[in-house]
């Protein structure tokens, strides 16, 4: 939400008005100057939205402030230039109102432009989220990268490297969204425990690894690729089983960790819904995007998500780190997941992850069911993965 300078207005008072940190005012306005605020000066205040209101017959701003709960303060505040005592109907008035935290809201069918329209609304919000464009898919779609954060444990969360699985995607933003509405809060209950974990934390989220996959398994092929698709697929347009990216290659088997032996094991030697380890490694833009950016971020933590099983996977070839295991027998409690350390796979991201930076990465397995998950699962997943994702912020405790 954005207000307008007044006479001796400090970042201090839009803090306390407004019940948000002080640290979050000053990161959502980096180019301002706390020391020296100009009058008319446009501040963003993170984790409100403003609406406008026509004044009704008989309403006040005491009546009105009553009606929409919010504090008198803060309703005069958004309005300088209303005079309360000639308020008049059919006068608008700005409502500052709090976002919403409602994680469930997400429980639908969530496709690149959902995911596209959530960032908008993310960043107007929380402007204090940096959004970076890493790379495209096969089809131009941007592959973006959030940033939250400044503190000194880098962590990168990503979902939907298998397009069946996208229901990860509107899990991830629904964790990041509620993280960001209680860092903002300060009279959230979890507001301390988030926002040292925002401290201590630069969180990175790649939201949607293969949105073309995704675009093809919710809403069906589009004239240029279907010819494609429909041949990759054996004939057949039902593309419920479809995980690789529109190319019919499986991201997940694309990495060089024991590539070789991956294309050995999974014995799919073309394009295919999935399995299809390419015709070399990172011989796809959006694998080699997910390679580039751990390449150029020291992550002392990655955590992919998938579908499905309840569980997760956090070896790889006796190469992760002692704290790995530390990391598991905290998350598998947190979660409920089994915990597994080895699997019988190659050239994961997770596998190269660990192999190449020797730091604990995870691949989990959400829910259960028979990809795509139901919407009916999004609960259940959310509640399992909610703690593991304020723990992965945090660290190990000491
Ligand atoms: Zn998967």
């Amino acid at each position: 939400m954005d207000i307008l300078v007044r006479q001796n207005d400090t970042f201090a008072l839009y803090s306390r008005i407004f019940s948000v940190p002080l640290e979050l005012i000053i990161d959502s306005n980096p180019t301002a100057n706390p020391n020296r605020l100009m009058i008319g000066q446009t501040i963003k205040i993170p984790g409100y939205i403003a609406w406008q209101y026509t004044v009704q017959p008989g309403d006040s701003f005491w009546s009105i402030h009553r009606k929409f709960n919010i504090p008198l303060e803060r309703l005069t505040f958004v309005n300088p230039l209303v005079q309360p005592q000639s308020l008049a109907p059919g006068n608008l008035l700005r409502i500052p109102s709090r976002a919403q935290n409602e994680p469930a809201s997400r429980a639908y069918e969530y496709s690149p432009s959902n995911l596209s329209q959530d960032f908008t609304r993310l960043k107007s919000v929380y402007p204090f989220i940096e959004q970076t464009e890493i790379g495209s898919s096969v089809e131009g779609r941007p592959l973006y990268l959030l940033r939250i954060g400044k503190g000194s444990r880098l962590v990168q969360w990503n979902a939907s490297f298998h397009a069946n699985e996208w229901i990860t995607t509107p899990i991830l933003m629904s964790l990041l969204d509620e993280h960001l509405w209680h860092i903002s809060n300060n009279q959230s209950n979890e507001h301390q425990r988030r926002m040292n974990a925002y401290r201590g934390s630069t969180l990175y989220v790649v939201g949607m690894v293969n949105p073309d996959g995704v675009e093809l398994v919710i809403n069906g092929p589009s004239s240029s690729n279907e010819e494609s698709v429909v041949k990759i697929n054996g004939g057949s347009t039902d593309f419920s089983g479809w995980k690789a990216n529109i190319n019919g290659v499986d991201l997940n088997d694309q990495f060089p960790a024991g590539w070789e032996l991956e294309k050995e094991r999974t014995q799919v030697t073309s394009p295919a819904p999935r399995d299809f380890p390419g015709n070399a490694p990172l011989d796809q833009p959006e694998s080699k995007t997910m390679a580039q950016i751990a390449e150029n971020i020291p992550f002392q933590m990655m955590i992919a998500l998938h579908t499905q099983g309840a569980e997760f996977y956090w070896g790889y070839e006796g190469l992760e780190p002692p704290e790995s295991a530390k990391y598991a027998a905290l998350f598998s409690e947190l979660s409920g997941y089994r915990s597994v350390q080895y699997v019988d796979s190659h050239a994961g991201y997770k596998d190269w992850y660990i192999a190449e930076f020797r730091k604990p990465g995870f691949t989990f397995e959400l829910g259960r069911g028979v990809n795509p998950l139901p919407l009916s699962q999004f609960p259940e997943i959310y509640t399992a993965m909610k703690p593991v994702f304020i723990q992965s912020l945090m660290g190990l405790p000491e």
